[in-house]
């Protein structure tokens, strides 16, 4: 059976990086494979993992473009590729993704499809409730973002992984990623930047460092980094304040989170 494993297929914030793909991760735990977020170019790297006819759900964050743009290429590949799907590939947003979807995939409806996310078996999941997926369970905390943003954890039995989404500092995040095994933190910001106008919607690596600490996490890995910040940056400003094992992400890094 395979072990609890995270494979990174876009580790960018908004701007990719060169060569790089924006947020997505997949998920496998057992024969199950799903994927954490969808973003801008990830599709291609992900098929090197987990082709179009080889995922079992999509969970997708938050809705901005760089956590789920690539659904529209999966949509391709999954209508006109080459390997057939047996059954829809079940999607899961956040309240509200489902209407947003739609709104903007209806530029593409001339190509005569009466429903462009069929190929999709689309719900929104609701933050308040755990969600059984595969043979764990999928468990959301709100964060502080620009626009509503779900930090994600999975679980099975005593195993468990937690991805920050898109987050200012948040006890919500740290609660949910109380004692997690790998806790998967975006460190969007330069060390010492403030944003803009006051609003809060991102971490630095110095801020995820310390909600892995606070949180008591086993792992931290950084991600969701721009081209301002090196790999060495970002794991120089986590490392005085966390001090259990620090991984800087980036695409096609594959983590073993616990056998
Ligand atoms: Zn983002
Ligand atoms: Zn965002």
């Amino acid at each position: 059976m395979t072990p609890l494993r995270l494979t990174v297929a876009g580790s960018s914030s908004s701007i990719p990086r060169i060569g790089r793909a924006c947020s997505a991760y997949l998920v496998e735990d057992g024969g199950f494979r799903f994927t954490l977020d969808f973003g801008t170019g990830a599709f291609a790297n992900m098929r090197q993992y987990a082709d179009y006819h080889e995922l079992d759900a999509v969970v997708i964050s938050h809705m901005h473009a760089d956590h789920f743009l690539d659904l529209i290429p999966l949509r391709y590949a999954m209508k006109y590729g080459a390997h057939r799907r047996e059954t829809r590939l079940p999607l899961w947003t956040p309240p509200g993704g489902e209407a947003m979807l739609r709104m903007m995939t209806g530029a593409f409806a001339s190509e005569g499809d009466d429903d462009f996310l069929a190929p999709f078996d689309v719900h929104e999941f609701d933050p308040a409730k755990p969600l059984p997926l595969g043979d764990g369970t999928l468990r959301f905390a709100a964060t502080t973002h620009y626009i509503d943003a779900y930090a994600i954890r999975y679980q099975r039995n005593g195993t468990s992984l937690t991805y920050s989404a898109d987050t200012a500092p948040d006890q919500r995040v740290v609660d949910l990623a109380r004692e997690t095994n790998l806790f998967l933190c975006e460190a969007t910001l330069l060390a010492g930047a403030i944003e803009g106008g006051g609003v809060r919607g991102h971490s630095s690596a110095a801020e995820a460092a310390q909600m892995a600490a606070d949180a008591g996490c086993e792992r931290l890995v950084l991600t969701h980094y721009g081209e301002n910040a090196t790999p060495r940056d970002l794991d120089e400003s986590a490392r005085p304040i966390f001090g259990g094992a620090i991984v800087v992400a980036d695409d096609h890094a594959v983590l073993t989170v616990a056998t």
